[in-house]
């Protein structure tokens, strides 16, 4: 270990966390302590904190509380995970018509972050999320990334949309952040709205510039820069590994990611509203369920537990959310839970594919690639997601799915949350999605259901575009 990262751990993280009001030291210390527990012990520390975690629900969540009363359900009817299919599944649509009822009556007592997601799903969604899980995730990701030989306080250099890096306008206010991301976690990040040669030409610039022992971004961003220097024959500077989340990681992905950079790629999985983490080990035989935090169900439609290597909707229980409970949230992907335990001997389920986080581009006309997941920036784009009037807009829309035809124009259908909703609301998106596809014709209009694809994903972005 290096010395930075020995200063960085012990002095730089724990100054960090006073200054910000976190706990992301002792977290990462418990995530390596809970590293290696017994399937039982595992199981039996996930079930306490499930038990506790309901009596709190049932005591001080008012949605909850009401939940319960209609099933005539008492906390201690629900004892470990298995019970938990006692319970409804939590949707996003459920979310957004309950918020007040599920934020804790005891809420002034927890520090909580404002989080927003248009998610994959195509559903703009608010939600808070409880300082504990944010510890507690950030924690499991030191933890994940140490599973690749990499150590917090070596240089990382992130290419990815809003989950990971902010926009240009919100950096500008963040001075604290920025020396956090620089200083602490020397995390230098560039955003991956712009995919063009010209973008890649700058990310590669940047990147040579800084030579960090770890890269990490979108699957699909990632991509496309491997591509791009590969295309150009230019030389990459040493990196030890590729970190991938946010998308799915097609094998062509990761074979081309893994050949220009010469390193390996581990791949994670997550979501902050949920708590749910996942990282692949040295092993590659999948993705460790966080399961210190976090409970996940694998489920058919009516929300019934489906046996393991069957392939059904994720749900996520944040064990450690207190402020603003998710149980059994349905995150929106598809996802299996490996039969097998993994090799390297840690018994953390394992999640197999996750179907679906679709990792691909939409084109505009001049052949300028977006990455699908970059839809939700430009949904969103000028807008602080903790601002008022985006809070307000968040409000108006209950679904939109953008689709691209074969002649490249572009249809943004939105189902408004009031059927008497002008269009004018949304005119803002029109224009944002102007501004990146010049030649096509973009269409927003009002539609009153968005029908699953076949497959039961929900897509929020469907191109038939391939002039390219
Ligand atoms: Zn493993």
């Amino acid at each position: 270990m290096s010395i930075y990262s020995v200063i960085d751990r012990k002095i730089l993280i724990p100054l960090g966390d006073r200054l910000k009001g976190r706990n992301l030291h002792g977290a990462f210390a418990e995530a390596l302590q809970t590293e290696w527990l017994s399937e039982d012990r595992l199981r039996e520390l996930q079930n306490e904190k499930l038990r506790r975690l309901v009596r709190h629900c049932y005591e001080n969540v008012p949605y909850y509380r009401r939940v319960f009363m209609e099933r005539k359900l008492r906390p201690e009817d629900i004892q470990d995970r298995e019970a938990l299919a006692k319970l409804p599944v939590l949707t996003k649509q459920l979310i957004r018509e309950h918020y007040q009822e599920l934020c804790a009556e005891d809420i002034r007592l927890r520090p909580c972050l404002e989080g927003s997601t248009g998610g994959s799903t195509g559903t703009p969604m608010r939600f808070l999320e409880d300082l504990e899980t944010w510890n507690k995730t950030r924690g499991l990701n030191l933890r994940g990334w140490t599973w690749a030989g990499f150590q917090v306080g070596e240089k990382l250099f992130t290419l990815a949309g809003n989950s990971l890096v902010d926009s240009k306008e919100n950096r500008r206010k963040m001075r604290v952040k920025n020396l956090y991301d620089r200083l602490i976690m020397r995390n230098l990040k560039r955003d991956c709205t712009d995919i063009t040669p010209e973008a890649m030409a700058e990310h590669y610039r940047a990147m040579m510039k800084y030579r960090p022992a770890g890269i990490r971004g979108y699957a699909s961003s990632l991509y496309f820069l491997a591509r791009y220097i590969e295309q150009n024959q230019l030389p990459v500077c040493p990196v030890k590994v590729v970190f991938t989340t946010g998308e799915k990681l097609h094998p062509k992905y990761r074979d081309k990611i893994q050949q220009v950079f010469k390193a390996p790629v581990f791949d994670a999985y997550g979501a902050s509203d949920g708590g749910l983490t996942a990282h692949e080990c040295a092993m590659h035989e999948g993705l460790h369920l966080g399961e210190e935090h976090c409970v996940v169900e694998i489920v058919d439609r009516e929300g019934r537990p489906l046996p393991d290597g069957e392939i059904g909707q994720v749900l996520s229980t944040d064990l450690n959310n207190y402020a603003f409970p998710f149980l059994r949230y349905q995150l929106g992907d598809l996802a299996y839970i490996r039969k097998e335990r993994c090799s390297c001997g840690r018994s953390h389920r394992l999640l197999g594919e996750v179907v679906g986080r679709e990792g691909r581009a939409i084109y505009n006309k001049q052949g300028r690639p977006y990455s699908s997941i970059v839809i939700d920036n430009m949904m969103f784009r000028n807008l602080d997601i903790h601002s008022e009037e985006s809070q307000r807009l968040y409000e108006k829309m209950d679904r939109f799915q953008i689709r691209q035809d074969s002649n490249g124009d572009l249809r943004i259908l939105i189902k408004p949350v009031d059927a008497g909703e002008p269009l004018s609301t949304f005119e803002y998106i029109k224009d944002n999605f102007q501004t990146y596809f010049p030649e096509s014709r973009v269409e927003l209009l009002f539609v009153e259901e968005i029908p699953p694809l076949p497959s039961g994903k929900e897509d929020y972005c469907i191109s038939e575009y391939t002039a390219f």
